[in-house]
């Protein structure tokens, strides 16, 4: 931030405000000050002057009206009515008056002055207003003048001459320097002004001292606000004073501690919710108010397989490919969840959304969490649930609705056939074997599901075991119908297996064979050992094979690529399945490969461990 600078300050605010207050206080203590003093000068000057010049008006007034008489009485030989007046002229002045003129009433004419320069003046008719005005209204007059060589303001007065009837008999014309009285005005002013200017330079210096410490602590609260801004909570305000200032630095250092203890706390909860986030397995998406995403864990990214950047602030809706069938309020609406079907041809994959709204105690929503689930897996056990529920049903029905045709049939008479009967119930004998098997598959199925299921293995030799099992089918089919080829090592192959559990593996399988092998067909049987770590067999037939689509297929339970004719042949769809899970319980694998119409191996391979079978035999 950038620093405040000093005529944009608080301080000089201050200063300036301080100082034009007291500007303020002193133009009006000077305006009413001066203006009182000046009134009060100028009334005393006047007053002082007119109180002289009463003084001399009545003198002037006697010796006039005595002149008057001394012209009507018989002459006596005397001074002059000028030459009285000049002398009463000549001693009763006050200081300030300059010169006092005396007009004659009757004649208007200037009978003495005080002035020795104006004596030209006595003689002659006076000109002045004033006076004119005086002797007309018998009242008197004054006015400020001002000198015609200096300038200087004269003060004039003309006051009336009376006798003692009352009879105007003349004027006193006077003339006072008041422009004293306005330098001293004038003096005393500039007096005022440079205490003013004093006064305001010592406030202005007082201000910035006092103005100082209220915005010390202001500018260090500004740069702790500064530094807890960029993480930085070590700093204290100082506490100058306990009045409001200091009262608020404290409140601040306070506050940056209560900050400080949320803060940590705050990144403690951000912390352990990201990671309850990361390490958690559901997805988990956090959208803004307007449904865009502000969140998003690495499992939700994955489960919809985006990067985390691209879809940030992108709206939710696009985000779970719902875009078309849903909006973002529907989502805010939404109580169940929503199955997110991405599956492809070629592969099942569901997500299953849940909602829950980010909202206020007023109801004001703030955001959307979705949380994912795959449910693909779920999805899939329970539709091979539902398939394998439907296919018992359908396997056991088939046998018991012939049971059923052939027992009526039986029941209805067809026991007393010699001919049919006994046809009839082997019909229902072998019906009843099938299902036998089957329940018999199934149990060892269901058996192989339960989650104690225990191999009890043992070292077997291979070939020797293999051989065998080859022996006892032999010797069960016709000769001359279907051949055997053996292409099994003579050599001690020991390996560490379930006997019972192979031996059954085997018998399904070479029964298929034999099952789909044409008349004169040869089966092959081999065994081989490979890269030292397993043991490969394999069965082929010259049967009707098996179509390339199907090939993985015949390991699932129920399947058949053909139905009615595995139906024919006795099979329960359930022979491969259970060979797979005991191979793959023994850590092996199976898979089938097939020509159609030329044949079908099947292989299976079995964990060895050359080397293995001396240190247990010696
Ligand atoms: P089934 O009891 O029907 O034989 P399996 O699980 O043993 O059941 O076999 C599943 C299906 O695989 C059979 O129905 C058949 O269509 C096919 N199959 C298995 N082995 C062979 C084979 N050797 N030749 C041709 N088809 C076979």
């Amino acid at each position: 931030m950038k620093k405040v600078g000093f005529f944009r300050s608080i301080l000089f605010k201050f200063v300036l405000i301080y100082v034009l207050l007291i500007l303020v206080a002193m133009q009006i203590i000077g305006v009413y000050f001066v203006g009182e003093l000046e009134n009060k000068l100028v009334a005393n000057f006047k007053s002082s002057i007119s109180d002289n010049i009463k003084v001399l008006t009545f003198s002037l007034g006697e010796t006039m009206a005595e002149h008057t008489q001394e012209s009507n009485t018989p002459q006596i030989d005397g001074p002059t009515l000028e030459e009285d007046i000049q002398a009463i002229l000549e001693d009763k002045l006050a200081n300030d008056v300059t010169e006092v003129r005396v007009i004659d009433y009757i004649s208007r004419r200037v009978i003495g002055t005080s002035n020795p320069d104006n004596l030209d003046m006595v003689g002659k008719k006076t000109t002045d207003l004033l006076v004119k005005r005086t002797l007309v209204s018998k009242q008197e007059d004054e006015d400020i003048l001002r000198d015609r060589k200096n300038g200087e303001r004269l003060w004039v007065l003309s006051t009336p001459i009376l006798d003692k009837q009352d009879k105007i008999i003349g004027a006193v014309y006077t003339i006072a320097d008041i422009e004293n009285v306005y330098k001293r005005v004038k003096d005393i002013n500039e007096i005022f002004i440079t205490g003013t200017i004093i006064a305001l330079g010592i406030t202005a210096i007082l201000g910035l001292l006092l103005g100082r410490t209220i915005t010390r602590p202001m500018s260090d609260m500004r740069k702790q606000a500064l530094a807890i801004a960029k993480g930085n909570y070590s700093r204290k305000v100082k506490v100058y004073g306990n009045d409001e200032i200091g009262q608020l630095a404290v409140t601040f250092n306070n506050m940056t501690k209560k900050l400080q203890d949320a803060q940590s706390t705050t990144e403690g909860e951000r912390r352990k919710l990201s990671s309850v986030l990361a390490y958690m397995t559901d997805g988990v998406i956090a959208t803004d108010r307007r449904g865009r995403v502000i969140l998003i864990n690495e499992p939700a990214a994955e489960l919809l397989n985006v990067s985390r950047e691209t879809v940030l602030s992108q709206p939710i809706v696009s985000v779970l490919g719902l875009k078309d069938e849903y909006t973002f309020d529907d989502l805010l609406e939404e109580k169940d969840s929503i199955i997110l079907d991405h599956s492809t041809q070629k592969e099942a994959y569901i997500l299953r959304a849940n909602f829950s709204v980010i909202q206020k105690e007023t109801g004001f929503v703030n955001g959307l969490i979705t949380v994912l689930h795959d449910i693909t897996e779920q999805e899939k056990i329970e539709e091979e649930r539902r398939e394998f529920v439907a296919n018992v049903s359908h396997e056991l029905r088939t046998p018991l609705t012939t049971m059923r045709s052939y027992l009526e049939a039986l029941a209805e008479g067809a026991w007393k056939d010699e001919n049919i009967a006994p046809n009839f119930l082997s019909v229902t004998q072998n019906e009843t074997e099938r299902m036998i098997r089957l329940v018999n598959d199934l149990l060892q199925l269901s058996k192989m599901d339960s989650r104690d299921y225990k191999l009890t293995k043992g070292w077997v030799n291979f070939g020797k075991f293999f051989n065998h099992i080859i022996d006892r089918f032999e010797m069960t089919i016709e000769k001359g119908h279907i051949t055997f080829k053996r292409e099994i090592p003579s050599t001690e192959i020991f390996v560490d297996i379930d006997e019972d559990k192979i031996t059954q593996v085997l018998y399904n399988i070479i029964s298929n064979a034999i099952k789909y092998s044409p008349e004169g067909g040869q089966i092959t049987f081999r065994l081989k050992v490979e890269d030292e770590s397993r043991i490969v067999v394999s069965i082929s037939d010259q049967g009707v094979g098996i179509p390339k689509n199907n090939i993985d297929k015949i390991f699932e339970r129920f399947y058949r690529v053909d139905k009615a004719r595995s139906r024919n042949l006795g099979g329960t769809g359930l022979g491969l399945a259970i060979a797979k899970e005991m191979v793959v319980a023994h850590n092996g694998k199976i898979w089938a490969e097939s020509k159609e119409g030329k044949g079908t191996t099947i292989f299976f391979t079995l964990p060895y461990e050359a080397g293995q079978e001396d240190d247990d035999w010696s």
